[in-house]
Formats: C-alpha cells, structure tokens, sequence
C-alpha cells in the first residue's frame, strides 16, 4: 500500500488522491497569485518495490500561473534531513502538471519537494549550538515571539558600538535558500576564519535566519500566520506608522531602536524559467532619491555597484528588481537612511551549501563595501 502525507513541519500539498494503481494527483497549497508554487510530501511504500507517478498541480484557487513559470529545474528526494536531486528524466515540468516518478524500495518512505527544506526547529537548534560552542564569541537574542508563539531568535556576534549590521531572512518563509544562506553568513561570522576574526573587530552583525517562523512551520509561501505579506510590510499604506504583520513589526522596532548600518535581507529566486538559469540569483534595490543624506546615497550606490558587479545576483534581468514603496527596505532607506542589501539566491539550485556559500560571498563583498566607504 502506498500513502502521501504533507502533515509535518514543512510539509506543502492538499487533496491528495489516489488515480491509479501507480498514479497519485495532489496540489500545491497557495497563498496568493505567484506564491503558489511550493510543495514537499511524503511518500510512503508499505508494499513491495514499485514504480509511481505523482501529478502535482498547481492550487485551483489562485491558477497556474505562478506555478508553470517556476516549475523547478530541481526536484530533490531525500529521507530524514538530507536530499539529493532526483534524476532529471523522472521529472516532466515544462507543462502544467508536474509529473514526477519515483522508483520505491520495499517499505520505503521518500520526502519530494521543490525547495530543500529549512526547517524552523533545525535553525534553532542550529543558533544554539553556535551559541553554546562559541559561546566566547556569540550569544543568542531574540526579537520576540510569533503570533503563533514560536520565538524568533537570532545570533550575535562582533564589537558593541562598531557600525551594526542586521541580517534576516524567511520572510517569505518556503523561500529555504535564505535561511539556509542565513545560517552559513552565522556559522562564518561566528567562526576561526581570519577574515571573520577581522570583522569581529570591525563590526556588530546579528543574524535572525527566520522572521516568520509560523510560515515556516506552515510553509507557507508568502504569508505570515495572519495572513501578511512580511516583504510587502506596509501592504496598501506606504505612510502607515507600522507594518501590518506582528513579525514585521517586532523587526521594525529592532530596526528603528537601533538604527544598523546596513540591513541585508536574502529571498529566494524562483522565475528560473523566465529569467534565470543557474548560477544566476537575483537583487532588488530602491531606486527613488530616497537617501536625504548625500553620504548615505553614495554609501547605498556603493553597494548596488557591490551588488552588479562582484555578484551573481544580476540574473538574466541584466538589472536590479526595483523595491516598492510598501517594502521594508524602502521604507527603511526613507525614513532613517539605512541602506540595504537584498539579494535571491536561485531556489531551483541551490541547497543548503551552495547557499551558504553565496550567501557569505555576497555578505563578505558588501561588508567590504560598507567598511571602506566611511
Ligand atoms: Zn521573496
């Protein structure tokens, strides 16, 4: 007998069906038009080895179209925490269902998805052990908790009163390659590399790698527990006092109260089939005069020079995505000058360790840009 479930942390599919002897049908679960596109599911094979057919469909309420366009060049496959890609011949995915075929052991469980998972109660795990380990050198913090109640913590690490710089990612929470990146810019920061022994000295980073822990855990793919859009944080109201979401507010008030140098906030990239290929990421920047201050305008056009040219994050754009004003960045940048760093690291390839590594890439390049522009 063969079983799909997506009940667990992470999980993303709904109305799975059984079609055929080897052939299930389920959809994605959506948030809203081009949020809809992530799934991950587990497939369980009581019986004896057999081959089976998964048609994943988009989510009938929002249609196909942020689910066709992002229909991944990678489908991984693993058991417990560790996936690989599966053979690109099992995967049909230039039309609309995604079909997938899976070869299944006797008494086999595999885990499919689009997106390498990240979840929420590993990145924890992962914080504490950094801050027990290293304890020397880094400490946990936390901004506060989640509507759901979950904390939402953070690492910090470097010289109190040096120029700060706050990391965050997993707003838009199945977006794993941010947090995946975010935990790899953590572990370098907080490491013996020379190079991060040198930036203890020089700066005060702090490294939050999931903002809306309640959409990780529900995977969600653009909302928080109620519904918000954290990067969207001013929704309608550009000149609202407050984001809308409780996450972003708890951000917000971090980033008022402190005023960091330089906050960097990494997504993830899924238009590959539009724009992308591999080894392409993507960026955004706010590209009104939003900067009052001349010197914080030169500061944020250094580091969009960073981002164009010592990244992969041009994409096949051949240009910078253009921040609204609803955004955080943008309103960060208009209303204290804090400039920032919001790069994609491209979904469709990357797992765990080629976004870390682009990540502390990108970290390290705009850290340099930051440090040698005062
Ligand atoms: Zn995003």
């Amino acid at each position: 007998m063969i079983s799909i479930t997506a009940d667990f942390e992470c999980g993303n599919a709904k109305n799975v069906q059984q079609i055929a002897i080897d052939r299930f049908r389920l959809e994605v679960v959506g948030d809203k038009a081009s949020y809809s596109y992530y799934f991950c599911f587990d497939v369980r094979n009581d019986g004896p080895p057999t081959v089976l057919t998964v048609e994943v469909w988009p989510d009938p309420d929002f249609g196909p179209e942020g689910f066709v366009v992002t229909l991944p060049t990678t489908v991984w496959i693993g058991s417990g925490d560790r996936f690989k890609p599966l053979d690109r011949s099992r995967v049909r995915n230039f039309e609309e269902p995604l079909l997938v075929r899976l070869n299944l052991r006797e008494n086999e469980t595999v885990r499919v998805t689009n997106a390498w998972p990240a979840p929420y109660s590993g990145t924890c795990e992962f914080l504490r052990n950094l801050a027990d380990v290293r304890g020397d050198r880094c400490e946990l913090f936390t901004i506060g908790t989640s509507v759901q109640g979950r904390d939402i913590p953070g690492i910090r690490t470097g010289a109190s009163g040096k120029p700060g710089i706050l990391c965050g990612a997993g707003q838009h929470a199945v977006e794993f390659t941010g947090t995946w990146g975010m935990r790899g810019i953590a572990d370098f920061i907080t490491s013996l590399l020379p190079d991060a022994v040198a930036l203890r000295e020089q700066v005060q980073v702090e490294v939050i790698p999931v903002v809306n822990p309640d959409g990780n855990v529900m995977a969600r793919n653009a909302f928080n527990a109620e519904g918000f859009d954290m990067y969207r944080a001013f929704g309608e109201d550009p000149d609202s006092e407050h984001p809308e979401a409780h996450e972003s507010r708890l951000l917000w008030n971090k980033l008022v109260e402190e005023q960091p140098a330089l906050w960097m906030n990494i997504h993830a990239f899924v238009g590959w089939r539009n724009n992308g290929e591999y080894p392409y990421d993507g960026w955004y920047e706010v590209v009104d005069p939003v900067f009052r201050d001349p010197g914080r305008a030169r500061l944020y056009q250094a580091l969009c020079d960073t981002m164009r040219l010592e990244t992969d994050g041009m994409s096949t754009h051949g240009r910078a995505n253009v921040h609204r004003e609803n955004t955080m960045c943008y309103q960060m940048a208009r209303r204290f000058g804090i400039p920032s760093v919001f790069y994609e690291l491209n979904a469709a390839t990357a797992g765990p360790y080629g976004s870390a590594k682009r990540a502390i890439h990108v970290f390290k390049r705009a850290v340099h840009t930051l440090l040698n522009s005062f």
